[in-house]
């Protein structure tokens, strides 16, 4: 049984040649950015007003002042701000020259034309231009773009944006017990779930899932349907069929088919039978039927693989919890992914009694993540939660 730590150290070193695509901003969101973007703008392109108020001179020092001009956002303005003179000036607007600082408008009252300023402003209350960024300062760094990121992108001037073209994955679900969703079960019959949460767990990234089916336990139509998916995908994702049954035919599907295994069965709980291999430029996870172990695995090894082949590390949020009941493990001899909830502000396993409860999942906020050797851990210790 391979660790954990060998399974991340073995993702870390796949690659596949990273391809880029340009797509226009509003379609970015959620895409991975490939490589660093670098301002092609100072950012403020100009000196502008933090504050509604008045534009004056630095060493102004009357406190009364006649008006000269008012400058509009986007307007801008052919007045020389000079001793005694003030021009209104609007949040955002360029500010007039020999502008040295800005008083805000409610530390001001007007009398008649003349403007009476009642408190000395502490602040310059303007923003340089380049102040936030300088042309050629690097923005973003490769990473998953979220909406803050298309907002910055967006005030760069940027409309297409180079992102990645996530992997393509296939995704075949065995087993003759198995059925579609809005059939009728059969005696001996349950239905395919795996196959749906794989290519909703697929939908991320941009990755695009291509959906092959359930295939029941027959040699040769699983060894079609696992030929036809090596070529057309970059990851195959196969559900079912790892174990030690008499029908799990996958591991020798996948030798037949010239998939090299790099390892079969890990030392982690759920998913012990997992398979890992590649063929020439496709890899292939073999995932336990079991729908919490495959829901698992694809959150923590196969999302790894995908980020990793786009050229960024996956780094999961971890929350800090305070365990509220002990776990006693029966064996320890796995790394154990525990699903756990909070309850008055307390962690706790969710009630989940094997890997094919899989409703049990939908309680779950985050993993526990147990060492292997690890026996127990005790009520009130400090864990850390790897959120879902
Ligand atoms: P297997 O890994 O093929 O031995 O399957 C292990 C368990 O998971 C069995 O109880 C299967 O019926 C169940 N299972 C396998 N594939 C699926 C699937 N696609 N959806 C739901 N349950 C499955
Ligand atoms: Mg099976």
């Amino acid at each position: 049984m391979i660790n954990v730590n060998d399974i991340f150290e073995i993702l870390d070193r796949q690659t596949l040649g990273i391809k880029t695509e340009k797509v226009p901003l509003h379609k970015a969101l959620g895409r991975i950015l490939g490589n660093t973007v670098y301002s092609a703008i100072d950012s403020p392109p100009f000196d502008k007003s933090a504050m509604d108020g008045w534009a004056i001179m630095k060493n102004e020092i009357a406190t009364s002042l006649t008006t000269v001009d008012t400058v509009a956002a986007g307007d801008v303005s052919t007045i020389n701000i000079s001793s005694g003179k003030c021009a209104a000036i609007m949040t955002g607007a360029k500010i007039p020259e020999g502008t040295g600082r800005v008083i805000r408008v409610e530390y001001t009252h007007r009398e008649g034309d003349s403007v009476i300023i009642d408190r000395d402003d502490p602040l310059e209350n303007i923003i340089r231009q380049g102040e936030n960024l300088k042309k050629g300062d690097p923005v973003l760094t490769p990473r998953i773009l979220n909406a803050g990121d298309i907002g910055i992108l967006a005030s760069l001037g940027m409309d297409r944006i180079e992102v990645v073209i996530a992997p393509s994955i296939g995704i075949i679900t065995t087993g003759s017990e198995l059925k579609e969703p809005g059939e009728t079960l059969n005696d001996g019959e349950i239905y395919n779930s795996n196959g749906h949460q794989l290519i909703a767990q697929s939908e991320i990234w941009d990755c695009s899932a291509h959906y092959y089916g359930i295939v029941e336990d027959d040699r040769e139509r699983l060894k079609s349907t696992v030929e036809k998916a090596l070529e057309e995908n970059d990851i195959v994702l196969l559900s079912g069929g790892v174990s030690m049954g008499e029908f799990d035919y996958v591991p020798q599907i996948l030798e037949e088919a010239e998939v090299e295994k790099i390892f079969h069965k890990a030392a982690i709980k759920p998913g012990r039978p997992l398979w890992f291999g590649k063929n020439k430029s496709t890899y292939v996870f073999g995932l336990p039927g079991n729908p919490v172990a495959t829901y698992i695995i694809f959150e923590v090894f196969v999302k790894h693989l995908i980020l990793g082949l786009c050229g960024l590390k996956y780094e999961p949020a971890f929350l800090r919890g305070i365990l509220g009941q002990v776990i006693t493990r029966k064996t320890w001899d796995r790394t154990e992914f525990l699903p756990v909830k909070w309850e008055n502000n307390e962690v706790i396993p969710v009630k989940y009694h094997g890997s094919s409860h899989l409703n049990a999942m939908s309680d779950a906020k985050g993993l526990v993540i147990i060492e292997k050797g690890i026996r127990f851990l005790e009520k009130g210790e400090t864990v850390h939660v790897r959120l879902l």
